[in-house]
């Protein structure tokens, strides 16, 4: 993965340009409560934290209103839909917050809106641009500057721009290319994994079913009840309840996605995956219909977690495109597609006849288009792997057994009580 780091940079902002980019500043606050005042909502599960639907709402409106730049509109939604889905992350783990409030004086700034030159950078304002200089120490020795600002191999990206007692500083990030090889990763062997609305959670191409997710979904069910008859209620005793209720809820949750996480990790570490490979779960309100925003952010949280825990092993986490995952016969090079290969739980391939787990199925072949994309892209990726149940398959096709069955042991998650 690319390396990330920030630095802080001040500069020398001529004094005739202090009162547009403070407009700027102002400007851009604006824009950005104006999409949180519209995305925001007192139920978490009716805030708006999808960008388009957000863009489409007030894109005109604000700039109308404003004279920022047409990146910085964006930019300043996407600051404003962040705010918006941490605070609803917030609400479904039970904790109590506010709609998002912005103050202060900062501005993003990405490739549009900034340029970067050796001695100064040129900063979109709302009136045109200013060229700002930079203030670096004169003696860069063992500074940040030395480390990363003058060195090419660091490129710097987005920015954002700040204004403390009078002065400007710009907090720039600065990328560089992995030093690790990546090939070693591109011919490792990939888990793929399924997260499912209902039946398990998360089932593994190695045929491990974790957690429940109609389990969540109960308790979630149970804790709104028990928020509603309390709300009605509406004494002060029951606001404290709910949120002592909620807390519990959010704890229970919590650690339960953590649990879920962990044992994904660990069944790739079992089988020695260099990559764990899930579903990307951008536009999933259209893919699963009757996924909630709850469900939506029980994925994204385990995603999350699973690549926290992954990271210390040193396995990366992938998204693959989601478009007939389950659809798709995995057995071998067989790849049969067909929407009738799957009835519920069930998958029976109408061209080679193999029958398996649905979820199981779509796992198997999340795994395979990892694996695929490394292939085709990839130099070199002939020899990375689907770990499966019973061995690995190959990017050709080829299946190896496995040699021992250490892979085989059940999950603590396998069969969650209920
Ligand atoms: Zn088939």
């Amino acid at each position: 993965m690319t390396v990330v780091r920030n630095i802080q940079v001040k500069l020398d902002v001529p004094a005739d340009a202090h009162s547009v980019l403070d407009a700027t500043f102002e400007q851009f606050r604006e824009a950005a409560q104006y999409v949180a005042d519209y995305g925001w909502a007192d139920d978490p599960c009716d805030i708006t934290t999808d960008q388009r639907v957000l863009n489409a709402a007030t894109y005109d409106e604000v700039r109308a209103q404003t004279d920022l730049h047409s990146n910085h509109v964006q930019s300043a939604r996407r600051l404003a839909a962040e705010a918006l889905a941490n605070s609803q992350d917030r609400l479904f783990e039970g904790a109590t917050t506010s709609k998002p409030t912005f103050r202060g004086s900062v501005v993003v700034y990405g490739h549009r809106t900034i340029t970067y030159n050796d001695e100064h950078c040129t900063l979109a304002t709302v009136d045109g641009r200013v060229r700002a200089d930079y203030v670096t120490p004169a003696d860069e020795t063992g500074t940040p500057f030395e480390e990363y600002w003058d060195r090419e191999e660091w490129e710097r990206k987005e920015a954002t721009l700040h204004k403390r007692n009078g002065e400007y500083y710009l907090h720039v990030a600065i990328e560089k290319e992995p030093e690790t090889d990546v090939s070693t990763v591109e011919n490792g062997v990939v888990l793929g994994v399924d997260l499912n609305v209902d039946g398990s959670l998360a089932v593994t191409s190695t045929g491990q079913f974790l957690g429940n997710a109609d389990l969540l979904n109960h308790k979630r069910r149970e804790y709104e009840r028990r928020r509603g008859r309390l709300q009605q209620t509406g004494t002060r005793s029951a606001h404290l309840t709910i949120q002592r209720v909620g807390n519990r809820f959010g704890r229970w949750s919590d650690d339960y996605l953590h649990r879920v996480s962990k044992a994904i990790v660990q069944e790739a570490r079992q089988h020695d995956c260099a990559a764990i490979a899930f579903e990307d779960l951008t536009n999933i309100c259209e893919r699963i219909s009757s996924a909630s925003k709850f469900q939506q952010w029980a994925f994204r949280t385990i995603q999350q977690y699973t690549e926290y825990k992954a990271e210390e092993h040193g396995i990366l986490v992938a998204t693959v495109a989601p478009a007939y995952t389950s659809q798709r016969c995995s057995h071998s090079t067989c790849g049969f597609t067909h929407e009738h290969n799957r009835d519920g739980d069930e998958f029976e391939c109408l061209e080679c006849g193999k029958e398996l787990h649905a979820d199981y199925n779509a796992a198997r072949n999340i795994g395979w288009r990892l694996l695929q994309g490394w292939h085709t892209s990839g130099p070199g990726g002939a020899d990375c792997q689907v770990a499966l149940k019973s061995g690995t398959l190959h990017a050709n096709g080829e299946f190896t057994p496995a040699t021992d069955t250490g892979g085989q042991s059940g999950s603590p998650l396998t069969s969650p009580p209920l």
